[in-house]
């Protein structure tokens, strides 16, 4: 394995190994800095069945510092749920700033719009309910939007990644970055075929298929971040 690092030689070296060591990320450097509306959405959210949808606060954290890198003033979120990581977006970007942010299930966004309007930054928020490919092939049309966006969040069904990435690439500036959450789907990935539970299959075998279209894609720039259920981060050359 000339060159090749293996996994195992370097486990040993991986940091987040214990759940206490994620608590502490999480007391230390995540909590004291999280803005009471998102504090307060989290609340709201846990009492939602689907709850552990919704980004993680060190996830969101690392976002708005994504979005700050950037300069982000015109943005995508693919998949709000009760909008957690929109509401993370919509307190980073300026007044001016705005998100067009799509899903196809309002119903929990409404538990986290009361927030949202609270902390005053609902102006910045363009919601649209709808299947979002429908959505971007609509903003393609005009060419104006073309080249036109600086940031988009992937928080959605996997098997559409693909097709999302083709357009965002399109509507992304040059150095614009586009990061799609979920990419190590549950540890799943790495998992032989028999070893994947059923209900996960579908969606592992895309993830893997799409992380490999990510690897080979010469127009960005990657980085694999192992946050939360894993993110890719791609800049837009
Ligand atoms: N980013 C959110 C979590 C998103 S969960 C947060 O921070 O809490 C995934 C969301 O994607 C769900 O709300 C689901 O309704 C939405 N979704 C799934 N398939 C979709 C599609 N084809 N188009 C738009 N939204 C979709
Ligand atoms: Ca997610």
């Amino acid at each position: 394995m000339e060159g090749k690092m293996k996994a195992n030689d370097i486990t040993s070296k991986g940091l987040l190994r214990t759940a206490e060591l994620y608590q502490y990320v999480l007391d230390t450097s995540v909590y004291p800095r999280e803005p009471e509306p998102l504090r307060e959405l989290r609340a709201v959210t846990s009492h939602h069945p689907r709850a552990m949808m919704a980004t993680a606060p060190d996830a969101g954290q690392h976002l708005s510092l994504l979005l700050k890198l950037v300069n982000a003033k015109r943005t995508i979120e693919i998949g709000v749920f009760t909008g957690y990581s929109l509401l993370q977006a919509a307190l980073t970007i300026p007044d001016d700033g705005n998100i067009t942010a799509i899903d196809l299930d309002r119903s929990s966004y409404e538990m986290g719009l009361p927030i949202i309007k609270k902390a005053g930054v609902e102006h910045k928020i363009n919601y649209i309910e709808s299947e979002a490919l429908p959505v971007l092939d609509k903003l393609l049309e005009n060419p104006a939007n073309q080249g036109s966006f600086d940031f988009a969040f992937v928080d959605a069904d996997k098997i559409n990644y693909a097709n999302y990435h083709g357009r965002l690439l399109k509507l992304l500036r040059p150095g614009g970055i586009v990061v799609y959450d979920n990419t190590l789907w549950g540890g799943t990935v790495a998992m032989p075929d028999d070893a994947v539970p059923e209900f996960n299959s579908a969606s592992r075998n895309f993830t893997i298929k799409f992380n490999k279209l990510l690897a080979a894609d010469a127009r960005v720039q990657i980085s694999q971040v192992p946050l939360g259920d894993g993110i890719t981060i791609c800049r837009r050359l």
